[in-house]
């Protein structure tokens, strides 16, 4: 069995439920948590999916943890910080459909998630692992040490047979500065195996004008997975000795793109896990998370993902 361990924040989700304007649900949700879920949900027992955040000692960080145990995600290494609590966001949609967010995370408990660690430790802790995937939410969050401190425990644990994967997901409101994020991922693309950035996230951060550029400027000195989305349809992809271009007919009336992204590299990773050619975890990637875009909200009910896998085991 493999084992895979997902670094990085889960949050409270509250969504306009029914008619009244003050009526909510609640869900829980996070860029790496979404992955989390549906690689696991992907890979069944042939992974082991590990979950590295910290929570509080409240009754809705309890609930978290169950949640993640019902979607068979090992909470071994949830940390527990003692008064603490988790963020949480607010969904709103305007007249059009349009949505927007509110979000509560400044006090979160995950940006503490690594304040026991040591560099050695950390190293330690992630050598007992396959795959270790994280993204720039999760450096975001991080106090800047912090981020470091993940950062060279990653760079420690490869030489150990490690694969370290890493989604950049920018947030500029997480930022104080792109010249922060710039730097954070920077770091983090050079001591990565698997890269999953955007197009999006290239041209605002790096003011990178083409797909090629943006491979050109990761794959310098470097002999990694990159798989490029560039578009709701277009995805360059390679490692090196293998490249190509996925296109895809984008879903036209999407339902809801969260997660879009985050279920992509569950796609792509689990195709990694399974040992398939760059091509064919591309592919699952995008079947994937064109699927979830069908569905309201980040993370869809078991019963209703099941025929994404009745579909992977068909392809
Ligand atoms: P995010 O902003 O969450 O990173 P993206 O918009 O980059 O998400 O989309 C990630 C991937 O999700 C795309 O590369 C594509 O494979 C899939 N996707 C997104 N929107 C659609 C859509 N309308 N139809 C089909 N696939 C989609």
């Amino acid at each position: 069995m493999k084992r895979v361990l997902v670094i990085g924040e889960a949050m409270v989700e509250m969504r306009p439920a029914g008619d009244k304007p003050d009526h909510y649900a609640s869900a829980i949700a996070g860029d790496v948590y979404n992955t989390a879920v549906y690689l696991k949900r992907l890979a069944g027992e042939d992974a082991q999916v590990s979950f590295l955040t910290a929570l509080g000692d409240d009754a809705l960080s309890q609930r978290m943890r169950d949640t993640f145990e019902d979607e068979g995600i090992d909470t071994g290494y949830v940390r527990t910080i003692k008064g603490g609590t988790p963020g949480l966001y607010m969904i709103h949609t305007d007249d059009q459909g349009e949505r927007s967010f509110t979000y509560w995370r400044s006090a979160a408990a995950a940006r503490r998630m690594l304040e026991c660690d040591s560099i050695e430790g950390l190293a330690d802790l992630l050598s007992g692992f396959d795959l270790v995937y994280f993204s720039g939410i999760t450096l975001a969050i991080l106090p800047p040490d912090h981020a470091a401190l993940l950062i060279a425990a990653a760079e420690a644990a490869r030489p150990n047979g490690t694969t370290i994967a890493f989604d950049p997901n920018y947030r500029a409101r997480l930022w104080s500065a792109p010249e922060l994020a710039i730097a954070a991922f920077d770091n983090a693309f050079a001591v990565s195996d698997i890269l999953l950035p955007g197009m999006d996230d290239e041209h605002d951060l790096y003011g990178s004008q083409s797909p090629k550029d943006t491979i050109n400027r990761l794959q310098n000195g470097h002999p990694a997975h990159i798989v490029l989305k560039a578009g709701k349809h277009v995805h360059l992809y390679t490692n090196g000795q293998e490249t190509g271009i996925l296109t895809v007919t984008p879903v036209e009336r999407p339902v809801d793109t969260t997660a879009a992204g985050d279920s992509f590299a569950a796609g792509f990773l689990s195709g990694w896990l399974d040992g398939l050619a760059p091509a064919d975890s591309v592919a699952r990637a995008a079947r994937v998370a064109a699927f979830v875009v069908t569905q309201p909200g980040a993370i869809c009910p078991k019963t209703i993902f099941s025929s994404v896998l009745k579909q992977e085991q068909q392809s």
